[in-house]
């Protein structure tokens, strides 16, 4: 069969699929095709249609920027604060027909192989329909959180009554009216399902194994006010979220948690629990550094679900003890913890008792059967890396990425890994990626790839690859910054410990969005500082004078000063 040939391909057509194609095609000018698993786009807010799904990033800065477009900006209002589910994919549907995207997609195929070949200098894609195409560029959209983790209990296919994972809800919705449900699993997904379907169900029982320190979300409608308002800001507001640490556009406050006396501490967390949102985790700059100052935040956080919860032994079961505020993803949550004052809802500690199988008519626990006719698993992802390992990505000497990472990812800036050449990775493992408003970084590699193919065209070349002492000096960069932080304190998946003998690291970076937009604009100022270019598959131009790790070094030291 003969390949098809493209400029570049894309995988997945979800908020980077789109963007990324719009710049290629229209932009660039470049021939590029999207491969789509779904039939639809929108990436995660296709497959996320669990009850109470919404975003955790106020709605009014999780959309595309002015980047994209003013007019758009101008023309969509988002009706929630915090957008549903529902209302972001038609957002997403909209901005598909709007640049009319969908003809370069090829929906409802998966990748299934991605070989570099040296000979050619390009990319070998097959895919699960028999498909087969060549292009001299491979960008990965994959998302960070579309592989999901579905534990192996035993006894998991004996279960006789329905299951879902949130991650690949139904399309029609699941009525769970008069059924006994068992919901695994108490991350932001949890959170945000449990709610709502305890208001449908006759019982439910949540399993619990870790309790999180959930933050009020405070959602409400938006109103008329509120629209202008962005609107009229809107540049300004854009501007900060691309600035800031997490990008929000709001930024981290420079003070120190116990710098303050406890009164105004309380009343700086209060005003910001009031404000809702990840606004907490910004009061005080040392949360994320030192545990003294972090337990202020996490005391805080225990009080409020004291008042909330009747009875004082579920609160205190709700409440989290073993790792500090923020070193685990903390919910959003919209009325989470009322829930436990209901009569269907039951609270199951299964730290204490640990689920010992699925039977066929419930959950067993080392205490007890619960009995149930629907499970819910939300039980999260194998992030960031699950899914770029299910491409069967191989790169320069047949050298697959799973294997080059077996002891973990190895990447230079997050975007792209030695051996393989013409590869990029939008919020890949060592970018902010999940560390951020995710709209944010996913526009800032977006740019920063396409200002890159640029550059090789304008500069008479087509192949790129970094070095692997700029790859090594990325690695160690991210290492030494994820120390500073309490991080790796925790049993999170963003070390990747929710999957059993995933390496342990820190997959996001956590230098900061605008500290970490600056590096890499550092490194294309400098002739892609760290990367050797060439043409035809062959790369040899370019040197690495340690561009990156100096432009952290001088943020870093401006930083101290102010
Ligand atoms: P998650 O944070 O990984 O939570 C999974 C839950 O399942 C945890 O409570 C975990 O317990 C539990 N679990 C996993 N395996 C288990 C087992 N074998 N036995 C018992 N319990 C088990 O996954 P998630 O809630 O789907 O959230 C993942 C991420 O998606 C979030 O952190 C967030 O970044 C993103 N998200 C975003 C939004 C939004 O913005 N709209 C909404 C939802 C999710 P342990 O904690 O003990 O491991």
């Amino acid at each position: 069969m003969t390949a098809k040939v493209f400029d570049a391909i894309v995988v997945g057509a979800g908020f980077s699929g789109l963007y990324m194609l719009h710049r290629l095609r229209d932009t660039l000018g470049l021939s590029a095709r999207v491969f789509e698993a779904a039939d639809d786009v929108g990436g995660t807010w296709y497959w996320n249609r669990y009850p109470g799904a919404r975003c955790d990033s106020e709605s009014y800065f999780y959309s595309f920027s002015d980047r994209l477009s003013e007019d758009l900006l101008r023309e969509w209002t988002w009706t929630e604060r915090f957008a549903p589910q529902p209302e972001i994919l038609r957002y997403l549907q909209h901005v598909a027909d709007r640049y009319d995207l969908r003809k370069d997609i090829q929906f409802s195929t998966r990748v299934v192989a991605a070989e570099y070949h040296d000979a050619t200098g390009r990319w070998v894609v097959r895919t699960d329909d028999g498909g087969q195409i060549t292009a001299t560029f491979l960008i990965t959209a994959v998302g960070c959180l579309s592989t999901t983790n579905l534990p192996d209990f035993p006894g998991r296919d004996s279960f006789r009554g329905d299951w879902y994972h949130t991650g690949v809800w139904p399309h029609e919705g699941v009525d769970f009216t008069g059924k006994r449900v068992a919901v695994i699993g108490t991350g932001a997904t949890g959170v945000q399902a449990i709610p709502e379907i305890a208001e449908q169900a006759a019982h439910v029982y949540v399993l619990q194994r870790t309790p999180n320190y959930d933050i009020a979300g405070g959602n409400r409608p938006m109103t008329a006010e509120d629209g202008q308002k962005i609107k009229a800001n809107y540049r300004e507001i854009w501007q900060a979220t691309r600035e800031t640490a997490f990008g929000f556009p709001y930024d981290v406050a420079n003070r120190a948690a116990l710098s303050v006396s406890e009164e105004e501490r309380q009343r700086i967390f209060a005003e910001a629990w009031e404000r809702g949102g990840f606004r907490l985790g910004t009061t005080f700059n040392d949360l994320l550094l030192d545990e003294k100052a972090n337990e202020t935040a996490s005391e805080f956080l225990r009080a409020r679900i004291r008042e909330r919860v009747h009875d004082p032994e579920i609160a205190e079961l709700l409440s989290p003890r073993d790792h500090p505020f923020f070193t685990k993803r903390p919910p959003l949550e919209n009325g989470y913890y009322e829930t436990f004052n209901r009569d269907n809802v039951t609270l199951v500690n299964v730290r204490k008792t640990p689920i010992q199988e699925i039977t066929p008519t419930g959950v067993r626990t080392t205490d007890a059967e619960y009995e149930v006719d629907s499970i819910v698993y939300a039980t999260g992802f194998d992030a960031m890396t699950g899914t770029l390992f299910k491409l069967g990505i191989r790169g320069r000497t047949g050298l697959g990425l799973r294997e080059k990472w077996a002891e973990g990812p190895r990447t230079y800036l997050g975007i792209t890994t030695h051996g393989f050449p013409n590869l990029f990775m939008i919020t890949g493992p060592q970018s902010p990626s999940v560390l951020s408003n995710m709209p944010v970084s996913i526009e800032q590699h977006v740019d920063w790839i396409t200002d890159c193919l640029r550059y090789l065209r304008e500069t008479g070349r087509d192949t790129i690859e970094p070095l692997p002492s700029a790859e090594d000096d990325w690695v160690e960069h991210h290492n030494e910054v994820t120390q500073l932080t309490l991080l790796p304190k925790a049993n999170s998946w963003w070390v990747g410990a929710n999957i059993p003998g995933k390496p342990r690291n820190l997959y996001p970076y956590v230098g900061g969005v605008g500290t970490y937009r600056q590096i890499c604009d550092e490194v294309a100022s400098r002739d892609y500082d760290g990367f050797t270019k060439g043409s035809g598959g062959s790369a040899s131009d370019g040197e690495f004078t340690g561009a990156a790790r100096a432009k952290y070094t001088d943020i870093a030291a401006a930083a101290a000063e102010s």
